[in-house]
């Protein structure tokens, strides 16, 4: 994860794509437009497994395929895709950890281990 931050914090100033540090209004408005886009791109990660919910369904139901055999292959058609978008994602999300300074493989654990050790409210 480090790596990838590093990677995209010279990535970001390499294509002058940084949240603006110019002064409070430019740096708010550079926020809310990158939360814009990052909401875009979870959008189309949906979009894409919408892609694969039809394909399924034509292979499916219209092709006469088994229903197991076109899912897998409406995954497999998509995986490119998805994994393109879910990157898309993830450089939205670095970009707002490394304007913050915060390191996301430190954060992600400590998150990780509060969510297990967090008593479920649903079976207490
Ligand atoms: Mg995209």
């Amino acid at each position: 994860m480090r790596e990838i931050q590093a990677f995209l914090s010279n990535f970001q100033k390499e294509m002058n794509w940084e949240i603006s540090e110019e002064n409070y209004k430019e740096s708010k408005a550079s926020i809310l437009h990158n939360y814009m886009l990052l909401t875009t791109e979870v959008s189309e990660v949906a979009e894409e497994f919408r892609a694969i919910f039809n394909k399924t369904y034509k292979l499916a139901t219209v092709e006469g395929m088994d229903e197991k055999e076109a899912f897998q292959m409406a995954k497999d058609l998509h995986k490119e895709n998805i994994g393109k978008e879910l990157s898309d994602c993830i450089a939205y999300l670095v970009k707002f950890a490394n304007y913050l300074d915060i390191d996301l493989e430190e954060s992600f654990y400590q998150k990780m281990n509060e969510v297990k050790l967090r008593t479920n409210k649903d079976q207490s």
